[in-house]
C-alpha cells in the first residue's frame, strides 16, 4: 500500500470540477484517507514548490495556486503514486492520453486542473506539509 498527495487545483475548483475529479477517484481503486479546503499564500506556495524554484514558470505557478481555495486530499492504494498519475495525465493536457482528468478538463499547462505527487520522497514532503498524523484516516 501507498500513499500520495493530491490537490485540485484552483482552476477545478473555481470551475466546479471538485465533483467530477472525486468521482473519478472513487471510480478507481485510490482511496481517500483525508480532505480539506484550503486557500494558500504566497510564501505556503513557495513552500510548497521549492523543487522548482529555478523554473522559468514558478513565479507564474505560484501566483496561480495563490488565485483561489484548491482541495488538498491524501490518497491510498497499490502503486497510489504512478495510478493517481495515470488518471491525472500528462503535465501537458495536449499530450494526455484519452480519458485523463487534465485532457478532459485541463484548458493550459499551467491550470491543469490537479496535481500528484511524483515519488516516495516527494509523497511524503507533501502529505506532511498539508497534514498532520491525526487528519489521516486509517
Ligand atoms: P506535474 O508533476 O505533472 O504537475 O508537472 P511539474 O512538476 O513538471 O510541474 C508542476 C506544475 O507546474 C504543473 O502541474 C503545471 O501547473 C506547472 N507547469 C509545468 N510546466 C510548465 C510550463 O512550461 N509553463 C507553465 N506556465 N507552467 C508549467
Amino acid at each position: 500500500m501507498e500513499r500520495t498527495l493530491s490537490i485540485i487545483k484552483p482552476d477545478g475548483v473555481n470551475r466546479g470540477l471538485i465533483g467530477g475529479v472525486i468521482k473519478r477517484l472513487e471510480s478507481s481503486s485510490l482511496k481517500i484517507l483525508a480532505m480539506k479546503m484550503i486557500w494558500m499564500t504566497k510564501p505556503q506556495a513557495e513552500g510548497f514548490y521549492a523543487v522548482h524554484k529555478e523554473r522559468p514558470f514558478f513565479d507564474s505557478l505560484t501566483d496561480f495556486m495563490t488565485s483561489g481555495p484548491v482541495v488538498v486530499m491524501v490518497l491510498e492504494g497499490e502503486n497510489a503514486i504512478e495510478k493517481y498519475r495515470k488518471l491525472m495525465g500528462a503535465t501537458d493536457y495536449k499530450e494526455a492520453e484519452e480519458g485523463t482528468i487534465r485532457r478532459d478538463f485541463a484548458t493550459d499547462i499551467e491550470k491543469n486542473v490537479v496535481h500528484g505527487s511524483d515519488s516516495p520522497e516527494s509523497a511524503a514532503f507533501e502529505m506532511g506539509y498539508f497534514f498532520n498524523s491525526f487528519e489521516i484516516v486509517g
